[in-house]
């Protein structure tokens, strides 16, 4: 007799909601063993029986052809008695518990296979915009409770008509256990309305992209909430959203049908492209290409985010449209992603022209991802649909964490069991709606994950909402520093100890003197951290205001410098020499002037005196401006910055930088090439100081952080110095480098056993 053997097979990893039970039940045909497989809480357990040989080939292949979403964390092999009796390889009921971590499957955009399904006329799903696979379509987004089942996702309502059943069933068919499966016998249906009627099926779809084509804006449901769409060549449709949505100057991202259009929008790299046709189908920041589409789409930007189709029914609009066609998040900036049809009709009332909607619920709303990449560098700036929610590494966990993340680009953690789960975009939690929102997702987030935190981390600022939230919890918490979370994110992500150098150069953050920080090098590990180095303070004239009015910081700094009013007025002829003088009294008083050692300020205030920059409407718009500029000028020498220490701790003294820059600009210098110094002087700081702490500290990884990095410019060439001196650079990639990854960070920090408790 043979030799055979029957194996126990324990899967973690993203391995529910890709194909991974068809996948192993076609390996099994193929190396003809009995068994079954099962979806166990969020992973997956199987038994193999037969030849030995065969059970090892089954193996291999189990990891080494699995499907292309799918990621194997563990892999737990044991040999059992070979006494089973079963005559072929079957697939069982799910197990609702299970004893391994679990991992949440995350949406895909269309695959191939569907694609061409969805335009062939003689296909049973020809124009079905809900068409899916094992390899693609929604997940995260429809799922209320794991295992990942259909029965526990919002498909539970729609019932698999015969034809759809037997492809469910069907152990070689490709949608084998795609529990999203549908036609447009059995499955949801969009239904398109507005103020004259309405029309349902594909006739929605023709309605819908008549709209389009006439120059106004479409309400469309999507993946993971609504969208506004309209043509992005017409600057009338744009310049509506603008108005009504009261988004005057933020980006807003295209939708294209295929690379090359991406490119006549962008410059288009082999890795930008790559990143565009991921499974994730994020938003890419292109370096735009001047007058390919009208100004009001990008406003001042030098970025462009452009997007590949990722749901059925954005290829139909793009087939009916035929033009690229703008593509924004619906909600209100800084509000949650509307995800309900009653909700969209109200709230966009007077914007939309028309409504797509349909009759599957949207569990878990999600914005859309965004990341750059730039100079061999891919950096993520939101985490949203296809990213979250993120699985890493997070040894040393004891007790579930659950970290709250900051209040501005909200996201939540929840870390056990070795792992740490990052969740989507939440917003700005000074929105009341936006907390709810949050609120909602640390609930689902510990059910799906079938984890109940007993730690609580948060931001050590004593007033942001998300402290608040935390101390409600009433757990045991630990507060963490703003920007050594920033640093720690990164090091969770790419799985170092440390000691490393830490740059968190950001807009602001809660420092341990009551300051705020935003410029600062730290030599900390995942426990602890250490002021090393920091920007020179300067006070914030009317706190807040300074940030919404970037002029008044360039005031701050030339005030420091010593300047007077007179000479100031002279810089900024533009404003009205009463508000400068307001601005200096505040300063002289000392009243509502915060000390900060922001980055992002110091950018603001540059930026307002190169490019005259009066107001921002969004965060960190007066940098980008200053980015898109320096991208325009060759390396034309950089700014100085001095170094002096002050009790052992290094300041960055920006005064001489500031004295090139005005003489410069008197000498009637191109902005670009004030811009550029700007970047490469900060640049050259970064390194002087780093190599200072090197030679003190032996340390020799820096790792940059915080949202000031979302700047390509500055970041490719801080690294590049960095790394031709030697360094080991080290920035996070999936996880948000801006406070999208605080949450991750403070996770980290406290699995270490850092962080302080509450006094
Ligand atoms: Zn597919
Ligand atoms: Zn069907
Ligand atoms: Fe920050």
């Amino acid at each position: 007799m043979r030799n055979i053997k029957r194996l126990r097979i324990e899967v973690s990893g993203i391995v529910q909601g890709v194909g991974f039970r068809p996948h192993v039940h076609r390996l099994a045909a193929r190396w003809r063993l009995a068994g079954w497989a099962r979806n166990s809480g969020g992973a997956l357990e199987l038994e193999v029986q037969g030849a030995a040989e065969s059970c090892v080939s089954f193996i291999e292949d189990l990891v080494k052809q699995a499907p292309s979403p799918a990621r194997v964390h563990r892999l737990g092999v044991t040999e059992i008695r070979a006494d089973g009796r079963e005559e072929a390889f079957t697939i069982i009921e799910s197990l609702m518990a299970g004893k391994l971590s679990r991992f949440i499957p995350v949406d895909i955009g269309i695959c191939d296979a569907c694609r061409r399904e969805l335009l062939d006329e003689r296909d049973r799903r020809h124009g079905y915009p809900f068409i899916n696979c094992c390899a693609c379509g929604p997940r995260y987004t429809i799922i209320e409770k794991l295992p990942y089942d259909r029965e526990r996702t919002s498909m539970r309502s729609f019932h698999l008509c015969l034809d759809c059943d037997f492809e469910y069933a069907n152990e070689i068919d490709r949608r084998f256990h795609a529990e999203p499966n549908a036609c447009p016998q059995c499955g949801p249906k969009y239904t398109y309305m507005d103020s004259h009627g309405s029309a349902t099926g594909s006739d929605a779809v023709i309605a819908a992209g008549k709209v389009l084509s006439e120059g106004k804006v479409l309400a469309v449901k999507g993946i993971g909430g609504f969208h506004l769409m309209c043509l992005a060549t017409d600057f009338r449709p744009v310049d509506k959203i603008r108005t009504l949505k009261d988004r005057p100057d933020k980006p807003l991202a295209v939708m294209v049908s295929d690379e090359s259009e991406a490119a006549r929008l962008g410059e288009l790299s082999a890795a930008e492209a790559d990143l565009l046709r991921g499974p994730e189908r994020p938003i890419v920041l292109l370096s735009r290409r001047a007058g390919a589409l009208p100004d009001n789409v990008c406003a001042g930007a030098g970025t462009v985010g452009v997007m590949l189709p990722y749901a059925p029914i954005h290829l139909l609009l793009l087939e009916e449209a035929r033009l690229p066609l703008v593509t924004t998040s619906a909600n209100h900036s800084g509000a949650p992603i509307i995800v309900d049809n009653k909700e969209a009709a109200a709230e966009l009332k007077g914007i939309a022209d028309g409504w797509l909607l349909n009759d599957r619920a949207i569990v878990n709303g999600c914005d859309d991802s965004v990341v750059r990449h730039h100079a061999g560098r891919s950096i993520t700036v939101r985490i949203g649909r296809g990213k979250a929610p993120a699985a890493l590494r997070l040894p040393g966990v004891n007790r579930p964490i659950l970290a709250c993340g900051s209040d501005l680009k909200s996201t939540l953690c929840l870390a056990a069991g070795g792992w740490a789960h990052v969740s989507q975009y939440l917003g700005d939690l000074s929105d009341c709606d936006c907390l709810s929102r949050f609120r909602e997702t640390a609930h689902r987030l510990s059910r799906l994950l079938d984890v109940v935190p007993e730690l609580v981390a948060c931001d050590s600022h004593p007033d942001y909402v998300s402290t608040a939230y935390a101390r409600s919890l009433d757990l045991p918490l630990r507060r963490v520093q703003h920007h050594h979370a920033h640093i720690a994110a990164a090091m969770a992500e790419k799985e170092i100890k440390g000691p490393v150098i830490g740059v968190a150069f950001d807009g602001s953050g809660w420092g341990p003197d009551g300051h705020i920080w935003g410029g600062e090098w730290l030599l900390c590990d995942r426990r602890l951290a250490v002021r090393a180095a920091h920007l020179k303070e300067v006070p914030m004239p009317g706190g807040e205001a300074a940030i919404r009015q970037p002029w008044r910081m360039a005031v701050a700094y030339l005030t420091a410098l010593g300047l007077g009013g007179p000479a100031i007025a002279d810089i900024f002829p533009e404003i009205d020499a009463a508000d400068i003088r307001l601005v200096a009294g505040q300063l002289a008083g000392g009243v509502n002037a915060p000390l900060t050692s922001s980055c992002g300020r110091l950018f603001d205030a540059v930026s307002s005196i190169v490019s005259g920059c009066r107001s921002q409407s969004y965060e960190g718009q007066a940098a980008a401006g200053l980015e898109a500029l320096a991208f325009a000028a060759r390396d034309e020498g950089a700014y100085p910055f001095s170094l002096t220490d002050v009790d052992g701790v290094t300041q960055v003294d920006y005064g001489e930088m500031f004295a090139a820059l005005l003489e410069d600009k008197a000498a009637g210098a191109a902005p670009a090439a004030m811009a550029a110094r700007f970047h490469l002087g900060l640049a050259e700081v970064i390194r002087s100081v780093s190599r200072r702490l090197r030679d003190k500290e032996g340390i020799e990884t820096v790792v940059l952080a915080g949202g000031v990095f979302v700047n390509a410019r500055l970041l490719t060439a801080t690294a590049g110095r960095l790394e031709a001196d030697g360094f080991s650079v080290i920035t996070n990639e999936n996880i948000p480098i801006n406070d999208g990854g605080i949450s991750l960070g403070q996770a980290a920090i406290v699995a270490a056993g850092g962080g302080l408790p509450e006094d």
